[in-house]
């Protein structure tokens, strides 16, 4: 059986105060939440206050990225080991943003995914494609690729906690969801190239996400597919009350 996570990408938006409010009003929304997992990915500059303010509540802390050195004259950089310490749970790797702004490669995504894990951190590793591959009928060639480099020279027993986001590009920040069918066939192609890669039984029990202008009003057909295990949520996550529909799509 794999839990459902429902996850808030905050990109580069709130403040610290606003995200201690945003925690505030949350908590008290989703205050006997249990069949869901909630992850919430704000800016580094909000992670210590959020943290307080979230002691004993289930909702789970993760950073939007890291860098993959341990420590060092890496200015302007962050290590996985700062975040855990400040009470992360998580790592966003490989998010699309990072992939196109940043130059960031399969190669660092896999960097920044074994930090993670040497940090007894959980990644969750994002994939997609853009318009331009799916119009070229490359949707599965480009997920593959991203799945496979990513997680380039992991074992099943390192990925445990692993969480794969399939997020296609042309649906990120748009407002145009893929179609749950879409959806579904894409995690379908992930689902089958873990299995490839590290066994049946352990594509089976990892959750795959879709991201990609989920909203209240298109996440219960979402959650509805098969293989769809959660969501990646960025606009609808910013506010409380929309993130909370999301948390709640069951009800
Ligand atoms: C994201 O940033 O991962 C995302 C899915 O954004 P949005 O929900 O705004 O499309």
């Amino acid at each position: 059986m794999r839990k459902p996570i429902i996850a808030g990408n905050h990109k580069m938006n709130l403040l610290p105060s606003e995200g201690v409010k945003f925690i505030k009003e949350l908590k008290k929304i989703i205050e006997s939440q249990n069949n869901v997992e909630v992850i919430v990915f704000p800016p580094f500059t909000s992670i210590n206050a959020m943290k307080q303010e979230l002691e004993k509540s289930d909702i789970a802390l993760g950073a939007q990225n890291i860098y993959y050195e341990q420590s060092g004259a890496f200015t302007g950089e962050v290590a996985a080991n700062m975040v855990a310490e400040l009470g992360c749970e998580w790592v966003l790797c490989g998010h699309s943003e990072r992939r196109e702004i940043f130059e960031e490669s399969n190669k660092v995504v896999n960097l920044k995914i074994k930090a993670t894990l040497k940090n007894d951190l959980s990644p969750m590793l994002c994939v997609g494609e853009t318009l331009e591959q799916r119009e070229a009928g490359k949707t599965e060639e480009t997920l593959i690729d991203q799945v496979v480099g990513s997680l380039a020279d992991l074992k099943e027993n390192d990925l445990t906690e692993l969480v794969v986001a399939y997020e296609p590009v042309w649906a990120i920040g748009t407002g145009k969801t893929a179609t749950p069918e879409d959806a579904q066939t894409g995690v379908l192609y992930i689902r089958n190239r873990l299995s490839e890669m590290f066994g049946e039984e352990f594509a089976q029990s990892t959750r795959i996400l879709y991201g990609g202008s989920v909203k209240p009003s298109n996440v219960k057909e979402l959650m509805a597919q098969e293989d769809i295990d959660g969501a990646l949520v960025g606009g609808a996550s910013l506010k409380a009350e929309s993130f909370a529909k999301l948390v709640k799509y069951n009800e």
